[in-house]
């Protein structure tokens, strides 16, 4: 399994090389943009572009980004490759929202290795919002999808392990650090994108925390928590350990806080520094991140440790990856 590091390299690589269709980047799609947390964030951004940047809508174009980072990669934290819970049981969390408040999501979904679409068919096939563990996947069965085994040789090594200790411990970007696999042991893909009829929305999906309780959700499935969209003032949109998102109702905080005429990042400061007043000892122990896009374009990233990246692409390019400022500035990696 590639570092986040190697993974980082690789996909540059690629970006700047053969990646991108002849005349990709000469498309034009007036304001158009796509943003996605961490490194995954630039080769997902580049697969909801090849939907954005012909004129497509910001929907397809999220969902899009999220079913690349879903399947197109193996890392441990988001989709198919996913690090399982306590149990060994690999348990998906996703949603998808819309700028006119349309919106869907599934939570604790097994088997199924694009939660995020199943998310989108709850927001346009059902009268609910969440299905979770075996409805969802019941729901999901029904639509199409199949059940598949989703835990890894890799995961079920790690998973084998980490059970010699059991210790439940989120870490903070893990990377070179000497967990079993040495793999980040949470991360999400959450993506926010612009089309150029001005319409927006966002999508969030993720295996959620390694090692977690059986039946644990996390912000990423809740609306308002890891991911919040609203056509008249913007988008927002989290990683991190979820509990904090959902405890401030943290997406729709940095959005509210757009609203009123705060800029992305400072919404986002804004944010973290309630996470902080909330908890301020676990602060210093968990990572926590926030990205947002008004409608605009204009976007701003927050977290709580150092290390956090986000990926932004547009007519102009495609692959940029750019650091977050954070509240705690000791490297931690
Ligand atoms: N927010 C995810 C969760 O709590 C994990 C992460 O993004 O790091 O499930």
């Amino acid at each position: 399994m590639p570092s986040r590091r190697t993974f980082l390299q690789s996909s540059l690589l690629a970006a700047g090389a053969a990646a991108l269709p002849r005349g990709f980047a000469q498309i034009r799609a007036s304001g158009a943009k796509v943003v996605s947390t961490w490194d995954f964030g630039v080769p997902a951004n580049q697969a909801a572009w090849a939907v954005l940047g012909k004129g497509g809508s910001a929907i397809d174009a999220v969902e899009a980004g999220a079913r690349w980072a879903e399947t197109g990669q193996c890392n441990s934290t988001v989709g198919r490759c996913g690090y399982p819970d306590r149990d060994g049981h690999v348990t998906l969390d996703a949603s998808i929202m819309k700028g006119d408040g349309s919106c869907g999501a599934v939570a604790a979904i097994e088997g199924i290795d694009h939660p995020i679409s199943v998310a989108r068919k709850v927001m346009e096939k059902t009268p609910h919002v969440l299905l979770v563990a075996e409805g969802a996947q019941q729901f999901a069965v029904s639509e199409g999808f199949k059940v598949q085994d989703l835990r890894t040789p890799e995961a079920e090594k790690a998973w084998k392990a980490w059970l010699k200790t059991s210790k439940y411990q989120p870490e903070i970007n893990v990377e070179r650090r000497s967990l079993p696999g040495n793999s980040e042991n949470h991360d999400t893909i959450g993506m926010l994108a612009l089309d150029k009829e001005g319409r927006m929305a966002g999508a969030c999906t993720t295996s959620g925390m390694a090692w977690k309780m059986r039946g644990r959700v996390g912000d990423s499935p809740i609306i308002g928590a890891g991911l919040y969209v609203d056509d008249e003032v913007g988008g927002a949109t989290a990683s991190g350990v979820g509990e904090e998102m959902i405890r401030n109702a943290a997406s729709f905080l940095v959005v509210e806080l757009m609203r009123q005429g705060r800029s992305p990042a400072d919404a986002c400061r804004e944010a973290i520094e309630r996470v902080v007043h909330k908890r301020p000892a676990a602060s210093k122990e968990l990572q926590v991140c926030f990205l947002a896009m008004n409608k605009d374009g204009q976007v701003g990233a927050f977290a709580l440790h150092k290390g956090f990246v986000y990926a932004v692409c547009d007519a102009s390019k495609q692959d940029a990856l750019l650091p977050s400022q954070s509240i705690y500035t000791t490297d931690r990696t």
